[in-house]
């Protein structure tokens, strides 16, 4: 996979405010936030897209569910939305696959 933006998250090459960490995950501040709170959830393995995501990655993919909704409480919120755009056609612009937890105001179903 090409090295994205978020891979030099990962190895602190460029600056992000990164929010939780461990051994399989990061979760960032969005730079350009949508909503009163929105964070990233990544893994750390560079998979390009959900849609590149194998049976191997199975319990990988439930971590991450599980650290967006951890770290979802950790910034005070119960109602939150997760978005995963896969694609460019579904607006995926860092081809690293990503978890976009929103909150903070209401939101409307169904998205734009
Ligand atoms: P997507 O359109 O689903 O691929 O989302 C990519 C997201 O990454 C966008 O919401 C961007 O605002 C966000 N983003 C891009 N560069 C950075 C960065 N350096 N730090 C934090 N978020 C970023």
């Amino acid at each position: 996979m090409a090295e994205t933006l978020f891979s030099k998250i990962i190895k602190r090459e460029i600056p992000a405010d990164i929010i939780y960490e461990d051994d399989d995950a990061l979760a960032f501040r969005d730079i350009n936030a949508q909503a009163p709170v929105h964070f990233l959830v990544i893994p750390k393995k560079p998979i390009a897209k959900l849609s590149d995501a194998s049976a191997e990655d199975q319990a990988l993919l439930g971590h991450l569910l599980l650290v967006a909704n951890k770290v979802a409480t950790q910034e005070g919120l119960t109602d939150f939305r997760l978005n995963v755009n896969n694609g460019a056609g579904a607006s995926q612009t860092v081809f690293h696959l990503h978890i976009h937890v929103l909150g903070g105001r209401p939101f409307s179903w169904p998205p734009g």
